[in-house]
């Protein structure tokens, strides 16, 4: 079985700095779930931390937020790959429902990332903001 072709393939960098997001969009639903699956294989070895359990069941999932960390061994050196993971669409199945649903789990890992303490009030409109350019970045990229 080959890895799946996404249709739609693109970046999205929250507040326009160095980590992103890889989108991939897929022709349907079970096309979506059986690229999850590669992908899933290929970065489980790598992936460096428990990130892996916060891949979902993707069983059921009309698209996926798989966020990962990635450590790069170069020279000795230990460096952080600017990759949060990858976000999983099907054209379709993604209305505004789930690109939002999957943006409001895309800022969070983001902000995670940052360090920043989610329950903070102040962090509230932080994160509706880059909630927002998510979506309107897709969006841009597919309607
Ligand atoms: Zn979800």
């Amino acid at each position: 079985m080959r890895v799946p072709t996404p249709l739609r393939s693109f970046r999205v960098y929250p507040e326009r700095r160095s980590l992103y997001w890889e989108v991939r969009f897929y022709r349907d639903v079970p096309t979506m779930r059986l690229a999850y699956g590669f992908y899933r294989g290929k970065v489980s070895s790598k992936v460096s931390d428990g990130t892996a359990r916060n891949f979902v069941r993707a069983e059921k999932a009309l698209a996926i937020t798989a966020a990962t960390t990635f450590v790069n061994f170069r020279h000795g050196r230990q460096r952080t790959s600017p990759v949060l993971g990858r976000l999983f669409f099907a054209f379709g199945s993604c209305g505004a429902m789930i690109l939002s649903h999957e943006a409001a789990h895309a800022t969070r890992y983001y902000l995670i990332r940052m360090g920043v303490k989610l329950d903070d009030p102040e962090t509230d409109e932080r994160f509706a903001r880059i909630l927002g350019d998510i979506v309107r970045d897709i969006a841009k990229e597919i309607w």
